[in-house]
């Protein structure tokens, strides 16, 4: 088990005043780093450098009706969109992929997992607008895209899974880790057009138990770029009785860059 995980649990034993006294000895030894300069943040207990709060360029008002990535002024969908059928109903994202790019590869691969809490934050922050105007379902149950067991031992944590529990954590829907598992690893061929890959990565996703029936299911990953992935776990939840399918990433790729 992991120490971060390690010290959650044993504060989450204690009662809530406890609780407080402990985080704040926690972060005073191992202080909190901001998810964009990775410097240890000030002040005590804040989740990110006032600073740098506005620096990551957030997804704004033009963006694609389906998936909600940027896309140009003029556009209602992007191209993926319009190209293609997604098994998924409509998509959000807090980010876009560049300016929150290098934050993201600490926090997969050098053990960020602290990121999660502001991550899973702004996350919170542009699910609630985009409910809020309208056109976005609100989900039933958080289900994270998950890792290959090979992948998960390999890291020692599924970023997304961290980021499902924040957001589960904040918005009081309830989060379900165990309902999709990753049967197999599939890389990228460059062999492989978009169809073929698609289909591959569908026998990928095998989903666990009745729990999605009749539900509205919103997966939780790290980034969205072709849809492939979130598009092979909407198919696995259709096919086991999920009523619909959305998701939400921290981040997605700008059309023009995909
Ligand atoms: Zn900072
Ligand atoms: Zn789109």
């Amino acid at each position: 088990m992991s120490s971060a995980l390690l010290k959650t649990n044993r504060r989450s034993l204690l009662p809530g005043g406890l609780r407080k006294a402990a985080d704040l000895a926690v972060n005073i030894l191992y202080p909190r780093r901001c998810p964009v300069c990775d410097r240890p943040v000030r002040p005590l207990g804040a989740l990110i450098c006032p600073e740098c709060e506005r620096i990551p360029r957030r997804v704004g008002a033009e963006r694609c009706l389906r998936c909600g990535r940027k896309v140009p002024a003029h556009m209602e969908y992007c191209r993926g969109c319009r190209e293609r059928r997604h098994y998924f109903t409509r998509g959000c994202s807090a980010f876009s992929y560049a300016g929150i790019k290098t934050s993201l590869y600490r926090f997969k691969y050098m053990g960020r997992q602290e990121y999660a809490a502001w991550y899973g934050q702004e996350m919170t922050r542009a699910l609630a607008e985009r409910v809020r105007k309208g056109g976005f379902p609100r989900p039933d149950l958080i289900v994270p895209v998950p890792l290959s067991d090979k992948r998960m031992r390999k890291r020692g944590y599924n970023q997304a899974a961290l980021l499902a529990r924040e957001v589960s954590k904040r918005c009081g829907i309830p989060c379900l880790e165990g309902a999709l598992k990753r049967v197999r690893d599939t890389k990228p061929l460059k062999t492989e057009g978009v169809l073929e890959r698609q289909e591959n990565l569908k026998r990928s996703f095998l989903v666990y138990g009745n729990d999605v029936k009749l539900k509205s299911i919103m997966l939780i990953d790290d980034i969205y770029t072709t849809g492939a992935t979130v598009d092979a776990c909407a198919s696995a939840l259709l096919s086991a009785g999920a009523v619909s399918v959305t998701f939400l990433t921290l981040a997605s790729g700008d059309e023009t860059k995909c």
